[in-house]
Parts: structure tokens; C-alpha cells; sequence
């Protein structure tokens, strides 16, 4: 019987070893032996599964692989070792020289990066689409389209998209629907119930939680997944063992710790609303939010980001990060501490700024990633910051 979520990322676990250990092993091995020359070359063959060498496969990244197939009911799954290597390698692996990309224009400041400054010489072309007006996909599909690609909700636009309608468009011309899931994870959100053909993540933020290690994953069809391997085989960017042992141990408390993440996001983003010097807090489940009816279709509950924007642009956002005593200024997210960013001048430094207004990276744009501190101690630092602007 398939188990709860919470159960399955607590006990998806390896084979125990002749040592009948509780908690997972770590396997630091760069290669594995063979019993005899029939066995090395049945292995190559790929006439049995088994693990040979850690570029391709390890114990520890395939118990993380199997942990988060359950979790996004997925098929198969490779571990990569970052949220980027992940993202470069399905369009890599999938796109040939003419094909062309449709992406949501509010994505990950680097992903970005990939579309304009890298795949442009490879021949593939990407077109943008309003994440606001998500009916614009159906505009700017090509004959050679080959992948919609989006972020649900969006980093740091907090924009929600509809899954189910976009992977509806992508059905109806042949093409597949990319979801990086990196905000949401699993437990808030599954993708592949929407329709999407192909899961991204960036283990490194929610699923680590902790802030210590970079990874990444591709979960999806196996045809699709099979399509993806021999790139991943070849072009080496396997998740370290070390790293796979601890994103997995992270996972078996990933429900528990985004509860909270989530319980005191929605508290403070409710607390911001009432704040003089800020003119717009974004939240995917505060009713002012432009999708929060599709947010509830999608998300269990709303997630750790709020971005919110100071009514005197720049000069309040570096006063407010100077000013900022507990919370920690720094560019990743999903972390226990609280994280305050400030995107225009970081994370989306790289776009240009009409770039950077087409998606709402407004100069007095902040955003937090909300953490596990007491959310009294969370609103008290952020409070006495505001009151310095
Ligand atoms: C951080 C992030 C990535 C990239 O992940 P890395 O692990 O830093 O390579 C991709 N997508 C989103 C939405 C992210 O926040």
C-alpha cells in the first residue's frame, strides 16, 4: 500500500548492509569491483543493474533518486550535482540546433542566463511569455517548438501558473511541459499530477533546508529520463555521494520543516500588509495575490518566499539591508535561518533593467526567504529595519 508522504520520505530507503545499520550509510566510492570478467561484461552491457562507477551511479544518489520519485510520483529520476547542471542538462540532453524554447520570462536569474547568452549560439531560440498572462504561450508556440518551460511560483516574481492549462497547450502540440519545482518541493506541490512531463529541482535550497549543500534532480517518464542519462553519463555532473547522503537524511524532515516555513511565511507576509513603508507584499496564499485561486488548486500551502516592495526604491532597500541585525544577507534560499535578498542588485543583477521591470525586479523589490527562527524574533528585526528607512 502506498504510504503517506511523510512515511515515504522517511522510509524509502537502501538495502540495509551485512552491519544492519538504521541510518543510511555513506558510500564514498569512486568505482565498484566486478567478481570475474563475465560479470564486468554483462555490467557494461547493461544486462543487470548495478552500480559501476560514481560518475554514473552510487548508492547514496540512487536512494535520494528513488526517495524523490516517490515523493513527485515520478517514474525515474537522475541526481545532479546542482540545480543548474540539472536545468542545463534537459535542454542539452533534449534540444538539437534549430529547435526553439518557450519559457515563462519570470525565471531564475541563471536559467536566464542559458537562454540569452549560450543557447543563441547552438541555434536555439527562445521566446518569452507573460507569466500574468499565461494565454500568450499559445501565441508564440513555433512548428519547432520543443519545451514550455516554467517556474511555479516564480523565483522572485512569486507568480503562479496554471500547470493544468499549460500542460494542456504543451499536449495539444506535441511538445513538453518543464516545471522547475524548486519553490514549492514536492510536499506543496506535484507537477506530474498537473500534466508536466519533466520535474526540476534545485536540491539546494528547500530540500537541503539547511543550507549546506549544492544538488540537483530531474524527475520524470522513463522514456524521457532515458533520453536524459547518457548526456548526464558522459558530461559529468554527478551529485556527489556525500552530498546525496545528505539531501536524502534532509528529505526524511522536509514536511515537518516546510509546515513551519510556511505557517510563519503566511504570518509574516499578513504582518507586511500593514506595514507604512512597503507598498506591495506578494504571497502566493494571501487573497490579494493576482493567482491565488490557481495557488490553491496547486499548493498544499503557499511556500517560504514573500517579496514585498519599499515605496522609496534603492535607497530604502540598502538602508533596510543595512539595518538588518539577526536576519542573514545572502543570496541563496530555503534555509532554517531567514534569508533577506535583495534581487536587482543580486540574484537578477545580470538582466538588464528593462529586463529586469518586464518581470517585476523592481529596485525596492525584497525578498525573503523565511526561515525557522520564532516568527516574533523574525517580525521584531524586520520591523525595527523598517522603521530606520
Ligand atoms: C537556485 C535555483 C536554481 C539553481 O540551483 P543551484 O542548485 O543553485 O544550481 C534553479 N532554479 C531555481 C528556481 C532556483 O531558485
Amino acid at each position: 500500500m502506498k504510504k503517506h508522504f511523510e512515511t515515504e520520505a522517511i522510509r524509502t530507503q537502501m538495502e540495509r548492509s551485512q552491519y544492519a545499520e538504521h541510518s543510511a550509510p555513506l558510500y564514498l566510492t569512486s568505482s565498484f569491483v566486478f567478481e570475474d570478467a563475465e560479470e564486468l561484461r554483462a555490467a557494461f552491457a547493461d544486462e543487470f543493474d548495478r552500480n559501476i562507477y560514481s560518475r554514473f551511479t552510487n548508492p547514496n544518489t540512487e536512494e535520494l533518486v528513488d526517495k524523490i520519485c516517490t515523493l513527485e510520483g515520478a517514474e525515474e529520476g537522475i541526481a545532479f550535482a546542482s540545480g543548474m547542471a540539472a536545468v542545463f542538462a534537459s535542454f542539452a540532453a533534449l534540444l538539437s540546433s534549430g529547435d526553439h524554447v518557450v519559457s515563462a520570462r519570470s525565471i531564475f536569474g541563471s536559467t536566464h542566463s542559458l537562454f540569452t547568452k549560450y543557447f543563441n549560439k547552438w541555434n536555439i531560440e527562445t521566446t518569452y511569455f507573460n507569466a500574468n498572462t499565461p494565454q500568450e504561450v499559445e501565441t508564440v508556440i513555433q512548428p519547432n517548438t520543443k519545451i514550455i518551460y516554467i517556474e511555479t511560483p516564480t523565483n522572485p516574481g512569486l507568480d503562479v501558473l496554471d500547470m493544468e492549462y499549460l500542460s494542456e497547450v504543451a499536449k495539444n502540440n506535441n511538445i513538453l511541459l518543464v516545471v522547475d519545482n524548486c519553490f514549492a518541493t514536492p510536499y506543496l506541490q506535484k507537477p506530474i499530477v498537473f500534466g508536466a512531463d519533466l520535474v526540476i529541482h534545485s536540491a539546494t535550497k528547500l530540500i537541503d533546508g539547511q543550507g549546506r549543500v549544492l544538488g540537483g534532480l530531474i524527475v520524470g517518464e522513463s522514456d524521457l529520463i532515458n533520453e536524459i542519462r547518457p548526456f548526464f553519463r558522459n558530461s559529468g555532473s554527478a551529485l556527489s555521494p556525500f552530498n546525496a547522503w545528505v539531501l536524502s537524511k534532509s528529505i526524511e524532515t522536509l514536511a515537518v520543516r516546510l509546515d513551519r516555513h510556511c505557517e510563519n511565511a503566511l504570518a509574516l507576509s499578513k504582518h507586511l500588509e500593514n506595514q507604512p513603508k512597503i507598498c506591495k507584499v506578494k504571497y502566493p496564499f494571501l487573497t490579494s495575490h493576482p493567482q491565488y485561486e490557481i495557488a490553491k488548486k496547486q499548493m498544499l500551502k503557499g511556500g517560504n518566499i514573500v517579496t514585498f516592495e519599499l515605496k522609496e526604491g534603492i535607497k530604502a532597500a540598502q538602508v533596510f539591508l543595512n539595518q538588518i541585525q539577526m536576519c542573514s544577507l545572502s543570496a541563496n534560499l530555503g534555509d532554517t535561518r531567514t534569508i533577506v535578498t535583495h534581487p536587482a542588485t543580486s540574484t537578477h543583477s545580470k538582466l538588464s533593467i528593462e529586463e529586469r521591470a518586464l518581470v517585476g525586479i523592481t529596485d525596492g523589490l525584497i525578498r525573503l526567504s523565511v526561515g525557522l527562527e520564532n516568527i516574533e524574533d523574525i517580525k521584531q528585526d524586520i520591523d525595527q529595519a523598517l522603521e530606520k528607512i
